[in-house]
């Protein structure tokens, strides 16, 4: 089975991670914007290249989750890494408030169905974390989901957590390369970013009053994102959490956890034995007679 492969942001496995020692901005400052592009143009090539193998090679899927803050930065930072990857091999998927067909479902049911076949890269614009974020935040949610009666209110957080575990644990065991990015935006540079959607013309239509509601429940997130951390970082599934305040810098750290995970999975072609490469003789011989 995969492992984690080890960065400064990964979140530990142990339940001792702390939200608070995560920075939000570059440790070593932001650095040169013209550097940061290069670095990513060259990950984005060798991900071309390992996205070919991965395809051809046909045991592993890779599943990227990304969860966020509004205006972190989840859609930009798919864009870039993604950017030079051949479409057909790759299938991104937001996931919004739920629908009522949804609703009379199980909370994983809607985020199985796009699941990444083998051989393909599958991008989670939000997930079945939601369920444990803004739904703790707002557990007023929980009357929609048609959920058996009583309800444990309070231990239903504990369920949920471990039915992520157990459905990532199975998913990973089956070929399903995991991995979960939290990009971690501080509440000044969302309120920055907001302020820009609302004074430049050309992102007006980003903004959202309901953004800038929910971000009055800033600190509940907070601590919403860190138990959920906490409790569902695995070896087989780890979180990172990348700091976003700078998008060039979180989106190359995104592009290296992800390119550096491909090369740890010795991925190949696939090879041809000594019967097949006979056959091969054979074929050419009757391609060659024509
Ligand atoms: P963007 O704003 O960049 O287009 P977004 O992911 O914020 O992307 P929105 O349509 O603005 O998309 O918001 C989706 C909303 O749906 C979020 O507020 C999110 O918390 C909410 N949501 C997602 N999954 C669930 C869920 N299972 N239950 C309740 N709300 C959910
Ligand atoms: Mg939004």
């Amino acid at each position: 089975m995969f492992e984690a492969i080890p960065s400064p942001y990964l979140v530990p496995f142990d339940g001792s991670f702390q939200r608070r020692r995560m920075p939000t901005r570059p440790p070593g400052g932001s650095g040169s914007k013209k550097a940061l592009k290069r670095e990513l143009a060259g990950y984005v090539e060798q991900l071309d290249e390992l996205q070919r193998v991965l395809y051809a090679h046909d045991r592993y899927s890779i599943l990227l989750v990304f969860q966020a803050m509004d205006a972190a930065g989840k859609d930009g930072t798919i864009r870039a890494v993604m950017s030079g990857l051949n479409p057909a091999g790759c299938q991104v998927y937001s996931f919004k408030q739920p629908s009522s067909e949804e609703l009379e479902h199980d909370f994983l049911w809607r985020t199985a169905r796009r699941l990444p076949e083998r051989g393909r890269i599958g991008v989670f614009n939000r997930s079945y974390y939601e369920e444990v974020l803004v739904v703790r935040v707002h557990p007023e949610y929980l009357e929609n989901q048609h959920l058996p009666r009583p309800l444990n209110r309070k231990g239903i957080w504990k369920q949920r957590f471990r039915s992520i575990l157990d459905h990532e644990h199975h998913l990973a065991r089956n070929g399903t390369v995991i991995l979960k990015f939290w990009l971690n935006v501080s509440r000044e540079e969302q309120k920055r970013r907001f302020l820009s959607r609302l004074d430049e013309p050309q992102k007006n239509w980003k903004f959202s009053s309901s953004d800038v509601r929910e971000r009055g429940w800033w600190d509940d997130y907070m601590k919403a994102y860190e138990k959920a951390l906490r409790a569902t970082s695995r070896p087989w599934a780890p979180w990172y959490a990348i700091p976003a305040d700078d998008k060039p810098y979180m989106r190359v750290q995104v592009a290296k956890i992800l390119t550096d995970t491909l090369n740890s999975l010795d991925l190949h072609y696939p090879r041809v034995d000594e019967k097949e490469r006979a056959r091969f003789d054979e074929m050419r011989r009757l391609l060659e007679q024509e």
